[in-house]
């Protein structure tokens, strides 16, 4: 990458960690579980500390736990990187609201420049500097990007009552990871659109990922990136039996 022209466009990593993990049982937020020697979220905000393409980090907390993620997680660890520590939403994309809302005051005092908005799920431990190089190398050539891999498994999609209606064609299937990564503008105002939407009560949509967000509010077309299938998410117990397995 050209150092000069990385010296002018602002990366800023949005990590979130507003989740409470219900589907993994436990009393303690899968984020927060003790992976090898650290907690999960240790992994994701290491590998931005020391990224040459992120600036800096708005990490994204559950409501009423953002000074203790200050002090047991950012301070403990010495995340420099680490901005600021905001507190989140009941939904995911509520979450990932409250940080672009940041992002676009920010961009409003200092009359924007070229920045890209990296989001990661805080519950991915497996993120690498490749995969921030390919996803910011694809946002710059395209505006919107996610990560992702092709399916492995023949999806189908069900009844209610657990009957086959549809097979989906494999060829076309991706399951898609984060980072998802945007030009700051486009995702601010996609966000922004969905929300005014969201309030007029005109959206039955279940928002799950940031793409869809831009597919459906953006300007332009999200691209996927070929990522890993160890880039995997901790969402139920047995994804922690995994990832103790890739750490090795
Ligand atoms: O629940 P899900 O697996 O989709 O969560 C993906 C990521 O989003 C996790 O890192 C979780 O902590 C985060 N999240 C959040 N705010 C919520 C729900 C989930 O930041 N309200």
């Amino acid at each position: 990458m050209d150092e000069r022209t990385r010296d002018r466009i602002k990366c800023t990593a949005v990590v979130l960690a507003g989740g409470s993990g219900r589907r993994m049982g436990g009393s303690v937020a899968k984020q927060y579980l003790p992976l090898g020697e650290k907690p999960v979220i240790w992994y994701p905000l290491a590998a931005c500390e020391n990224s040459r393409i992120i600036d800096r980090v708005i990490l994204v907390a559950e409501r009423g736990t953002a000074a203790y993620v200050r002090s047991q997680i950012v301070e403990k660890y010495g995340f420099r990187r680490v901005e600021t520590v905001i507190e989140g939403g009941a939904e995911r994309y509520l979450s990932v609201w409250e940080a672009l809302r940041l992002i676009a005051q920010g961009r409003e005092e200092k009359s924007g420049g070229e920045e890209y908005v990296f989001i990661h799920d805080g519950a991915r431990p497996f993120l690498t500097e490749k995969l921030l190089e390919d996803t910011y190398r694809a946002a710059r050539k395209y505006g919107a990007c996610a990560a992702g891999v092709p399916v492995k498994d023949t999806v189908k999609e069900i009844t209610a009552d657990g009957f086959v209606s549809r097979t989906l064609r494999r060829r076309s299937l991706w399951a898609v990871q984060t980072p998802q990564v945007f030009e700051a503008g486009l995702i601010c105002r996609a966000y922004a659109g969905m929300m005014e939407e969201l309030a007029a009560g005109g959206c039955d949509l279940e928002i799950t990922d940031d793409a869809m967000v831009a597919e459906t509010w953006g300007e332009r077309p999200v691209k996927l990136v070929e990522a890993s299938y160890e880039n995997i998410k901790i969402t139920t117990p047995e994804d922690m039996k995994t990832a103790r397995g890739l750490l090795g």
